[in-house]
């Protein structure tokens, strides 16, 4: 029931889920924004939309709720594929946990007109231990038939120094495109999607890791 344009401006989750704070400013417009709800974006599931990856990139859990009671459902297992989930037919989402994250955090996306649905977006966290990453997660939308994670991007950024950014930024981003077959269509052919991926992936990634030195 929580509306976009209210976690947009809301200074509790702008100081706790930066990410989604980010994210959701993304979303189409302010009337769009006005109307449409963070539960309603998940459980709609677009490929395209931003709070999907936002709930991977996090490692949200959501919570469920139907007339057995309520479970919850961690993101990479509730968007089971192109508009759907793993919500049953009986049960609605009535709540998203997001765990705190220290460090850096960057949504950067493609889109051909501003507040259209992104062609390519990027969420990523990033965590230093001193000159080192110690964790990220990054995620990816618009080219799969839901938001993905790049787990092994992450790996190639984790324990790397901070101290050549853009290389190791490159390096990931690189990696994170590898084996990836977006579909074509009218917005961008398969090459455009992967060529976007891999720009944003590497801007996303140096923002975040900015942002996680900056707030250190
Ligand atoms: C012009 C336009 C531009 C848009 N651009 C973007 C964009 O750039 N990025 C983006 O991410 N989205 C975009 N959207 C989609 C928009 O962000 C809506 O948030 C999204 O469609 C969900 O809207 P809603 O919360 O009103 O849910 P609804 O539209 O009411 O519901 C969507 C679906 O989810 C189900 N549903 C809703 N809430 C729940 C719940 N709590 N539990 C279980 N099922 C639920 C509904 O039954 C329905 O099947 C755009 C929409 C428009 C009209």
């Amino acid at each position: 029931m929580t509306r976009m344009s209210e976690v947009e401006r809301s200074p509790e989750v702008a100081v706790a889920a930066p990410l989604l704070a980010e994210a959701v400013g993304l979303v189409a417009h302010t009337p769009v924004r006005n109307s449409g709800t963070v539960g309603g974006s998940l459980a709609h599931a677009d490929p395209a939309a931003e709070l999907p990856a936002v709930a991977l990139a996090s490692d949200a859990e959501l919570v469920a709720t139907g007339p057995a009671g309520t479970r919850r459902i961690a993101a990479v297992e509730f968007l089971t594929g192109p508009f759907s989930t793993a919500l049953a037919p009986d049960e609605i989402l009535t709540e998203i946990r997001l765990p705190m994250w220290a460090g850096g955090h960057a949504f950067v996306e493609f889109s051909r007109i501003h507040a259209n649905f992104a062609v390519v977006g990027v969420a990523a966290l990033i965590d230093l231990d001193g000159d080192r990453i110690r964790r990220a997660a990054l995620a990816l939308t618009g080219v799969a038939p839901t938001a993905i994670r790049a787990t092994a991007a992450e790996n190639v950024l984790a324990g790397s120094d901070v101290g050549d950014m853009a290389a190791t930024a490159a390096e990931a981003a690189g990696v994170a495109v590898q084996g990836l077959t977006p579909a074509g269509d009218l917005h961008a052919s398969p090459q455009t999607r992967l060529a976007l991926a891999r720009t944003y992936l590497r801007r996303g990634i140096e923002l975040a890791m900015s942002r996680a030195r900056n707030e250190r």
